[in-house]
């Protein structure tokens, strides 16, 4: 596995590359939910290049940017052991040099969720996925349920600016407790790690009436703040229900498809989780 630092040593390299690549962007300080994305990748590629990368532009000024975890001589031999090709690992200064003023900004789809209570967010996110489309031209990009508005923030501006890349969405790996898995669990003290799992809780509750038909997405959404208000470390952002693809809110009957999701404090952690009812 080899490790590049530069953008002109990622451009150099992608010339002399060729055969069907995947891309798997990160953050780093890899789970398992990140390694199952770097297999899936290394089974239906020739060519792995992981990304690490922990993007300042699409972090708040009173997120937890500073605090991020990061571990880079465990995360390179996780994606070694995954099979990875190639890691990209930049500086902040090398995507955003001096003078850096071009984003990539979609109209409605971040204004819901997430975009709502993280003003800046999916611009940032679009603008750095966009800029490693374009330095490692992969055939495959591939990314988590776990982060479902993200999933359709970077399905809708893959279609819009014409990337000739497949997007593909993998499941969420969970602990044995149902907890998804996310590098920010490490910010949870036992108590409250044990409190988390309200989230999944929650989710599976409204999975379960709708599998047993219940389709009102009012009562639905009542169901999971319910659940979420009978654990005392549990602070909800928000909790929804959504259209699947446009992330409206939805109220009365759902027709086919819905988004359930939540952002919920807890200690110092905010999780987020969802689940697709179908
Ligand atoms: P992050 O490092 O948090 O930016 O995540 C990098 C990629 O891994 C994103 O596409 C996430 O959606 C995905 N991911 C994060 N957690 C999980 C999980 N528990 N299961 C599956 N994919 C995940």
């Amino acid at each position: 596995m080899k490790t590049i630092h530069t953008v002109a040593d990622m451009q150099g390299l992608r010339r002399e590359l060729s055969g069907n690549i995947g891309l798997v962007p990160t953050m780093g300080f890899l789970h398992k939910g990140h390694i199952s994305l770097a297999k899936r990748a290394r089974a239906e590629n020739d060519l792995v290049i992981a990304t690490i990368f922990v993007n300042p532009t699409q972090f708040g000024p009173n997120e937890d940017l500073a605090a991020y975890p990061r571990d880079l001589p465990r995360d390179l031999s996780l994606l070694e052991n995954a099979g990875v090709d190639f890691v990209f690992v930049p500086t902040p200064d090398e995507l955003y040099p001096p003078g850096f003023q071009t984003w990539v900004e979609l109209d409605d789809l971040p204004q819901r969720l997430e975009g709502a209570h993280r003003p800046g967010h999916f611009r940032g996110v679009a603008t750095i996925v966009t800029k490693l489309f374009n330095l490692t031209r992969p055939t495959r990009a591939y990314f988590g349920q776990k982060d479902a508005q993200q999933a359709v923030v970077i399905r809708r501006f893959t279609r819009d600016l014409n990337f000739d890349i497949d997007i593909v969405i993998c499941p969420t790996v969970r602990e044995p407790d149902g907890l998804a898995m996310s590098s920010r669990n490490i910010y949870l003290n036992p108590k409250e790690r044990q409190a988390a799992t309200v989230l999944f809780r929650a989710l599976s509750t409204a999975q379960a009436a709708f599998s047993d038909g219940e389709r009102d997405a009012d009562r639905l959404r009542t169901m999971m703040q319910g659940i979420l208000a009978t654990e005392p470390l549990a602070r909800p952002d928000y909790v929804s229900l959504a259209d699947a693809e446009t992330l409206a809110e939805l109220s009365g009957q759902i027709e086919g498809r819905a988004l359930a999701s939540m952002a919920v404090r807890v200690g110092p952690a905010r999780l987020i989780d969802n689940m697709i009812l179908n």
